[in-house]
């Protein structure tokens, strides 16, 4: 069994991995959960996409078995009261800037991984704190799954897809662009640079330079561990969160060092 936890709102992104569950084994089970528990109360839960129907035929289109599509009071009802931290890891990075996500986020897929029962689950590099720290749950709390990162996919311009991209106006959405290029220009850069943090500040410098842009981090971290490296050596990832007006935008990519 195969398993594919989303929040809905569909897009490219979240198929390739469905389309990945369903291709590697025998049953797809894929979930549609707006959570809750990772919106802190000034951020976007309500006004967040649910277009259930289309969701639905997209699934059944992709070859999905079976689509999980439980109410808040299914998976919290009265008096609910237990909570996962993977700690050290949740309160970095994103983590810094949105308290309590990612106990949020850890909580729901453990009870989804407790649901489901699959084999392996799919998740996006997009969200790549994210999808560390599922690795670390599943592995410290010997979680009987195969967690499998899947790439990220991008729009033609390289934005990566997010269902919250249709917040973006469309300045903004001319703005976003230059936001991944200069992700990948700073892999670029740093094969000249001996120092993370001499790489994330020139990043820094030019992030600031879009108009608009707020910047919560841009930072080179330990592709497995999220720790922050003092050389540029090893398996790095830079990692970026960004606001544009009103929505936040994260991204990342991998960055080959010397050995
Ligand atoms: P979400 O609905 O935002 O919770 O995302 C559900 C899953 O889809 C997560 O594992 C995300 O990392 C993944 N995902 C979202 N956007 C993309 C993308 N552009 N490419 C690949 N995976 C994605």
């Amino acid at each position: 069994v195969g398993f594919v936890p989303t929040m809905g709102a569909l897009h490219e992104g979240h198929l390739s991995l469905i389309e990945r569950a369903c291709r590697e084994n025998n049953k797809a089970i894929v979930s549609l959960f707006v959570n809750p528990l990772q919106f802190s109360p000034k951020e976007d839960y309500q006004r967040y996409p649910r277009p259930f129907a289309k969701d639905s035929r997209l699934c059944r289109q992709a070859g999905v078995n079976l689509l999980f599509h439980p109410t808040v009071q299914d998976l919290y009802p009265q008096g609910f009261n237990t909570q996962v931290e993977v700690k050290g890891w949740s309160d970095i990075l994103c983590g810094t800037f949105r308290p309590g996500h990612f106990k949020g986020v850890a909580t729901v897929v453990l009870k989804l991984l407790h649901l489901a029962q699959p084999d392996r689950a799919y998740f996006g590099e997009k969200d790549f704190q994210q999808l560390q720290i599922i690795r670390k749950m599943t592995e410290d709390l010997n979680l009987p799954v195969r967690t499998i990162g899947c790439p990220t996919i991008r729009q033609k311009d390289g934005l990566a897809l997010s269902s919250r991209n249709v917040y973006l106006k469309p300045g903004e959405r001319i703005r976003a662009r230059r936001f991944q290029q200069i992700l990948r220009w700073g892999v670029q850069m740093a094969r000249g640079q001996k120092r993370s943090s001499e790489t994330e500040n020139i990043m820094r410098k030019e992030l600031l330079k879009i108009p608009g842009l707020k910047l919560d981090y841009v930072r080179v971290v330990d592709s497995k561990t999220l720790d922050r490296p003092r050389t540029l050596e090893g398996r790095l990832r830079i990692l970026a969160a960004v606001w544009l007006g009103k929505t936040r935008l994260i991204d990342n990519v991998p960055l080959i060092c010397k050995n």
